[in-house]
């Protein structure tokens, strides 16, 4: 997938900034979501951990982002799907968590169900997910 994230971070009312662009560069380049770790060590020489939890921060509000922990209780995040926007994330697909190389994927293709809530009942979020091993470990 490839997305003008200038243009993206414009229509978000972001200023474009090399720091923002990096992370979403580096995020939207893999085919899993990328954890924080990963993203502090690949980005530690150019964007301190504060600027950076910032922009994770404000990328998650904007409905750039979405927050996926995993079974370590480590984020990861992964770009959002078009229909996203500020404070109404709708990624309503499974996640894939591999127990073997803890990534952890967007199964995009795969909705979850609409559940009806009783009466009253407001969701925020929706998480699903399965543990198991990915196709680079399945070999
Ligand atoms: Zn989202
Ligand atoms: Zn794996
Ligand atoms: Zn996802």
């Amino acid at each position: 997938m490839k997305r003008n994230f200038e243009v993206l971070l414009r229509d978000n009312q972001l200023k474009i900034t090399n720091p923002r662009l990096s992370v979403l560069r580096l995020i939207a380049d893999q085919q899993f979501a990328t954890s924080q770790p990963m993203l502090e060590k690949v980005l530690g020489n150019e964007i301190d951990r504060v600027t950076l939890y910032r922009i994770l921060k404000t990328f998650e509000e904007k409905g750039i982002l979405h927050k996926v922990i995993d079974l370590n209780g480590t984020a990861n995040y992964a770009i959002c799907s078009s229909n996203c926007s500020a404070n109404a994330h709708h990624d309503e697909h499974f996640h894939f968590n591999c127990s073997n190389c803890h990534k952890v994927y967007c199964m995009n293709d795969f909705h979850l169900p609409a559940i009806a809530l009783p009466p009253g009942f407001l969701a925020e979020t929706l998480n699903l997910s399965i543990t198991g091993v990915c196709k680079d470990c399945n070999l």
